[in-house]
């Protein structure tokens, strides 16, 4: 078994949905990168913000990929 469970998956391009809105209203991000550290573009005023996978996944309502499985 995995030590680590990750609930959401992060990948660039996704726009993700989180708890809090930010102070230009938006509650939307698009990923910029995902690694260790999760960058953020806010989908309203283009403000960048880099969270660690963990707080990134406790802020997280919901993550859209930017791409349709196939
Ligand atoms: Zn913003």
């Amino acid at each position: 078994m995995p030590g680590k469970f990750f609930r959401y998956q992060y990948a660039e391009g996704d726009i993700v949905t989180m708890k809090k809105q930010h102070p230009c209203g938006s509650k939307q991000w698009e990923v910029l990168s995902a690694e260790s550290e999760i960058r953020f573009k806010c989908c309203g005023c283009g403000h960048i913000a880099t969270l660690s996978r963990n707080n990134a996944e406790k802020s997280t309502v919901a993550v859209e990929p930017s791409r349709p499985k196939e």
